[in-house]
């Protein structure tokens, strides 16, 4: 490679370097505030701001649908006033779309969401908006957040509980057939700790949640926490006795998983049902006490 052809390189990645950090409207480097839009392109906060007063493309690529924060402020406002409650959320637009989840405000949901706003942002404290419908039983919410672009069906919370483990703690059948309609999901997907949605729907004592997650989804019961504890060992250790004694009657095997001392606090349990009872007696006999 001869010296002027490694000149010509250098001038060439400036320019390129020039083209991405100056701003395409003023030609001047992009050093104060500056906005990226939806379609990549990024510029001066106040260039962009003027540009759309307007215009309502990109100045590069032309794409269409953009808009100026005061415009997004002033259609978040004509949607949000045009109902009796839900004031105060418009002046801070970070975490408006988990405050119109929490508000159903479906309007103003549907408005927020077409301009782009994070579909998927968690807020201090940790839930995503996502998160905030399943607590909440929000189904249309949850319908209108699964067709946003962008959408995460699995994002995680702390300790990365997702709205599958929300919605089977609830016992919360329609918000989970309704999540899982779209997206792909295994159903013994755990959180950090191990927990399952049949751990959750479990000790919640959800009966036909529990019923659903194993019979009509095929959940199984004879997944490990990450302390190598058993579902039913830990229920045992909850007294939760009509789940316990649901998963004893649906997979007499789960004895299987437990030890001695369960075994033996088993039969401690008050309200335990005399089937149950019985399989553990029987299985006490199998272990020769
Ligand atoms: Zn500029
Ligand atoms: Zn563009």
């Amino acid at each position: 490679m001869n010296l002027s052809r490694i000149f010509c390189l250098l001038i060439l990645s400036f320019f390129s370097w020039h083209a991405r950090s100056s701003c395409s409207i003023c030609l001047k480097n992009k050093d104060k505030s500056f906005r990226t839009l939806r379609c990549g392109h990024c510029f001066h906060e106040d260039c962009i701001e003027k540009w759309f007063e307007n215009h309502e493309t990109c100045p590069l690529c032309r794409s269409k649908k953009h808009h100026s924060k005061r415009q997004v402020n002033n259609l978040l406002y004509q949607s949000l006033s045009s109902l009796d409650d839900g004031y105060d959320i418009f002046y801070d637009t970070k975490y408006i779309i988990h405050t119109l989840v929490k508000n159903n405000n479906l309007k103003a949901l549907k408005v927020a969401l077409n301009m782009g706003f994070n579909v998927n942002s968690l807020n201090e404290e940790f839930f995503s908006p996502l998160h905030i419908a399943a607590i909440l039983s929000r189904t249309d919410a949850l319908a209108l957040l699964q067709q946003a672009k962008g959408f995460d069906p699995h994002t995680k919370s702390k300790k990365d509980i997702q709205a599958i483990h929300l919605a089977a703690g609830l016992g919360n059948i329609k918000f989970l057939q309704q999540l899982l309609m779209y997206g792909i999901f295994d159903i013994d997907e755990k959180d950090a700790i191990g927990r399952t949605a049949l751990y959750f729907a479990s000790y919640g004592e959800h009966i036909k949640m529990i019923n659903y997650l194993i019979k009509t989804l095929g959940a199984s019961p004879f997944e490990l926490m990450n302390s190598g504890e058993s579902l039913v060992s830990l229920l045992i250790q909850h007294s939760k006795v009509l789940s316990i004694n649901h998963l004893l009657a649906l997979e007499e095997n789960l004895l299987d998983l437990l030890s001695k001392k369960n075994l033996q606090k088993i039969l401690r349990i008050e309200g335990l049902v005399q089937s149950s009872k019985a399989k553990v007696l029987n299985k006490f006999k199998n272990l020769n006490f």
